[in-house]
């Protein structure tokens, strides 16, 4: 079931690409599996996927832990993250794609310090300035968070990340483009690669509007509780 879902999922994103006139390999799937049990990861595990994200600390410090013999799994944080919370994080993600302001990303950088390990993959949450839209940090502040994060030797920072309000495309499709248009007034896929955006419901519209990383959870584990 979750095999099939995931399968249909990677062609949905595909057929996304290659109408956009874009290489299928250049945007990654990460299966969001917050609320999931551990057997699920598995089964999708199973059929291929490497790539899971998380959105709450304590949960996927759970899951890490059950899941530790799945040696080359990598975990993305995705979810809003308390400064309390971040050595969890720190302690096992691959990647946080949520950093949205800088004491986050200094307690981040000091952790990965103290656990001394590799340095840790970062995208900043943007507020791509539609109202409905609350987390993340505004176009006008991006610069000095960017600033920050790239004084942070502990931390790598590979793009951006943002999650439009729920439910209408017309308005997912305006914040993609604006996040777009803002990593090219901010030095192009060069200096922020990744552009994290589109989910189960949006990934199309995503992906034309130059997504690098589609975050699904919904269409590949089914509804959450
Ligand atoms: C839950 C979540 C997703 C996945 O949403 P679906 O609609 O289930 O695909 C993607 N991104 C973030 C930040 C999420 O919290």
């Amino acid at each position: 079931m979750i095999a099939r879902r995931l399968a249909e999922t990677r062609a949905r994103v595909d057929a996304a690409a290659r109408a956009a006139g874009r290489d299928p390999s250049t945007v990654a799937l990460l299966a969001v599996s917050k609320t999931h049990p551990a057997s699920a990861i598995r089964e999708a595990y199973a059929a291929g996927q490497r790539d899971f994200g998380e959105s709450y600390a304590q949960e996927l410090r759970d899951k890490a832990e059950e899941l530790v013999d799945l040696g080359d799994l990598r975990w993305h944080f995705i979810g809003h993250l308390q400064t309390n919370k971040a050595k969890y994080v720190a302690r096992v993600a691959h990647a946080v794609h949520s950093v949205d302001d800088g004491d986050l990303a200094r307690e981040l950088a000091k952790r990965v310090a103290s656990q001394g390990r590799a340095p840790l993959r970062v995208l900043v949450e943007v507020n791509a300035g539609i109202e409905a839209q609350k987390a993340g940090v505004s176009a006008e502040a991006l610069p000095e968070l960017l600033a920050a994060v790239r004084g942070l030797p502990q931390l790598e920072l590979r793009g951006l990340m943002t999650m439009p309000p729920f439910g209408d495309l017309a308005v997912a499709r305006r914040v993609f483009d604006r996040l777009a248009a803002l990593r090219e007034r901010l030095g192009g896929a060069a200096a922020l690669p990744e552009l994290s955006m589109g989910m189960s419901d949006d990934l199309e519209v995503a992906v034309a509007a130059g997504s690098t990383i589609v975050r699904v959870g919904t269409a590949i584990f089914g509804a959450r509780e």
